[in-house]
């Protein structure tokens, strides 16, 4: 895929999100390996006004290139590439219910068996951080080190996945997934969990499940 085509499913990738629900506005920010860096969207710019050329190249060194303004978020985005380098596609958004529960600032439990879409049995909440700092980005490192999506305390929620069509589907699983821990924690001071025992077994047949993509 050529530089302009990956820019575009960056677009297409940041439409599906809003229109999901999963993010309001400009908030938010999606971006994809590339080359020894990362494309990744602009700062502030409504995605219905984004075009291919407006996507912003930033290198291993967090060196962008000339006139254009990365996502404020590029430190973040940048971390996830260095922590995680079999992972090409990270998504972050606002999702109400994901947001939530940061500012509960709890990791969602094993409540559904889905959770193993993380890789791990938990959704992990990563410390609040000033939006756009090395701080934050270094709690993000922590997180994404445990689980390909994280919750990030006061702010909403990252998801990092093999491709962009993958990790918009695993940030959608995890604002049902919060969704789910808030409507049970309404009704229950206690929220069930599945055992270690089955999280490992799901966590086992998680290997071969999942969206269908290559
Ligand atoms: P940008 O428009 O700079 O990507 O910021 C959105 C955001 O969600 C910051 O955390
Ligand atoms: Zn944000």
């Amino acid at each position: 895929m050529n530089r302009e085509q990956l820019a575009q499913q960056i677009i297409d990738t940041c439409l599906e999100m809003n229109a999901l629900g999963l993010n309001q506005g400009t908030s938010g920010n999606v971006s994809a390996r590339y080359q020894e860096g990362m494309l990744i969207t602009p700062s502030g710019i409504p995605y219905s006004k984004l075009t291919p050329d407006m996507i912003v190249y930033v290198d291993e060194n967090g060196v962008c290139e000339a006139g254009k303004v990365p996502s404020s978020e590029w430190h973040f985005h940048l971390a996830c590439y260095l922590a995680r380098p079999e992972l090409n596609a990270v998504v972050h958004n606002h999702a109400v219910n994901s947001t939530a529960v940061s500012i509960l600032n709890v990791a969602i439990p094993a409540l559904h068996y889905m959770v193993a879409v993380t890789g791990t049995e938990h959704v992990p909440c990563i410390p609040y951080a000033t939006f756009g700092t090395q701080d934050l980005a270094d709690y993000v490192t922590e997180g994404m080190r445990q689980s390909k999506a994280i919750l990030m305390q006061h702010h909403g929620m990252i998801a990092m996945e093999m491709n962009l069509e993958k990790a918009l589907w695993l940030a959608n699983e995890v604002e049902v997934l919060a969704s789910l821990y808030l409507k049970v924690s309404s009704v229950s001071e206690k929220v069930p969990v599945l055992s270690d025992q089955e999280m490992r077994t799901v966590l086992d047949k998680f290997k071969t499940y999942g969206l269908k993509s290559e």
